[in-house]
């Protein structure tokens, strides 16, 4: 089978984190059967039109590493395919499929006035403005559906089963507006079409409109080779309690887009690496059916499968997001060594890459090297309160001790003995002063390795925060 997905976003605003995972899940089954992704811009309501959005998504798949097939270059878009939908709208009038409607807005209004659950349909056509009344009119007109009556429509659903709808709870919808834009669902209908699309893989807020979609496929008479349909699990907050939105995210502080749009921050600049998010999203919805979490994405062309999205919607947790970039920034030492030189000028290539050996499996950020790592750097200016807690005539013994035996004997590769020869010639347990050094060396109680912060460091610069602190105690009591 010839596999040929398309992903079809309406510009009217930044991509969402979960049309990226939209899009992912169509890239996967796309390489993974040699087959063919296509982006398809479906900017047909020009109200919704937003200046800047289509760039937007074009650098977000761009981004995360998944590539077009078609549709980049030349860019498919719907608005400049308007004589397409003409052609094709005709034939269905002319097969009697939809029909000419002249009422207006305010007629309309009227109806719905008399009737709350007014709808334009089998029940009502009839007595209404159109061409299937009799009705002429050289005013401007829509082209609507007509809707069977009455019958049981079943749309496939790969990932549902079969779903049934009655055609009783579906309007004549609106093929064709006045200004000769078509509506989402005809464009949508012939575009999946004319490009031979075999799987249309979609957001489940699109199920509703998959019968009048294989209706509309039926009264074209494509019915052979309609696209099979796949609607994907929804995205939830984090505490499961309905559909994730922008509200949701901005309020437990987190991104909702992938890269920066307007006032709120993206993935990207949050600091998350494109391969986590993609391990993060291809999750949230689909399982290996293994324990394995780690995939790059020659792994996961290689595992996914469209059987294995579960129907239930997926729980948003960030802190997982956060541990998939902890995993890959771990895998990334030698890129991690370049930020540190490229963001510190005082910062040698042996430093940077001794400093990233420290505190890879600390970090959470690429940016947090400069955050955690800030005190190789720079000599602490304030302390932890712990310090003046903990301060005592005791370690002020040991840390003058201290401070003299460094200075004795800097050699890098001698702390541990060093501090073990002050302890003893001071009668201190060295254990009991470890927490007041950390604090000396850092500033704060939680940190990577001591020691070989340490020796990163080298004996004079310790002593000379050791000196500082002992300045500081002395003053503190
Ligand atoms: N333009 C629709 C959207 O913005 C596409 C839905 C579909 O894939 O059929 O999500």
């Amino acid at each position: 089978m010839d596999v040929r997905v398309r992903f079809a976003p309406s510009p009217t605003g930044a991509l969402h984190i979960g049309g990226v995972r939209t899009a992912l899940y169509n890239y996967l089954l796309a390489r993974k059967h040699k087959g063919t992704m296509i982006l398809r811009v479906e900017d047909t309501d020009q109200n919704r039109y937003v200046p800047g959005a289509e760039d937007y998504i074009v650098n977000s798949l761009k981004w995360v590493g998944i590539q077009i097939d078609e549709g980049l270059e030349p860019r498919i878009r719907q608005s400049e395919r308007k004589e397409i939908y003409k052609e094709y709208v005709s034939k269905l009038v002319e097969t009697g499929h939809a029909y000419y409607a002249y009422d207006t807005s305010e007629d309309l209004e009227e109806e719905r006035k008399k009737d709350p659950n007014f709808q334009y349909d089998a029940k009502t056509r009839m007595r209404l403005n159109n061409s299937l009344a009799g009705k002429k009119s050289d005013g401007p007109s829509v082209i609507r559906f007509k809707t069977p009556s009455n019958v049981d429509v079943t749309v496939n659903d790969l990932i549902r089963g079969e779903v049934t709808f009655n055609t009783s709870q579906v309007d004549d919808k609106v093929l064709m507006k006045s200004d000769g834009m078509p509506t989402y669902h005809l464009a949508n209908v012939v575009d999946d079409h004319l490009m031979r699309i075999s799987h249309v893989i979609r957001g489940e807020e699109w199920l509703p409109s998959a019968p009048l979609h294989v209706l509309l496929y039926k009264a074209f008479g494509w019915e052979d080779t309609m696209p099979r349909f796949a609607h994907l699990p929804l995205l939830l907050k984090p505490d499961g309690n309905g559909k994730l939105s922008k509200r949701d995210a901005d309020k437990a502080g987190f991104p909702i887009f992938p890269l920066n749009w307007q006032e709120s921050i993206g993935y990207k600049e949050a600091g998350y690496l494109p391969e986590a998010i993609i391990n993060f999203l291809v999750l949230l919805g689909w399982n290996p059916g293994t324990e394995q979490e780690i995939f790059s994405m020659d792994e996961l062309i290689e595992a996914f499968s469209l059987e294995r999205i579960n129907k239930a919607g997926a729980k948003f947790d960030i802190q997982k997001a956060q541990w998939f970039n902890q995993q890959y920034i771990r895998k990334k030492g030698p890129e991690m060594v370049e930020f540190l030189m490229a963001n510190r000028s005082d910062c040698d290539r042996q430093k940077a890459e001794r400093i990233v050996e420290v505190l890879k499996d600390r970090v959470t950020f690429q940016k947090d090297f400069l955050t955690m790592g800030k005190f190789f750097f720079e000599a602490p200016t304030t302390y932890d309160d712990v310090l003046n807690k903990k301060w005592s005539p005791a370690a002020d013994l040991f840390f003058t001790k201290l401070e003299e035996v460094l200075r004795r004997n800097p050699d890098p590769a001698a702390f541990k003995m060093n501090i073990e020869v002050a302890a003893s010639e001071t009668n201190v347990k060295s254990g009991s002063m470890m927490q007041i050094l950390r604090v000396a060396i850092t500033g704060g109680t939680a940190g990577p390795d001591l020691v070989s912060s340490m020796e990163i460091l080298g004996a004079p610069e310790v002593a000379d925060r050791i000196q500082k602190v002992i300045e500081y105690g002395k003053k503190g009591k």
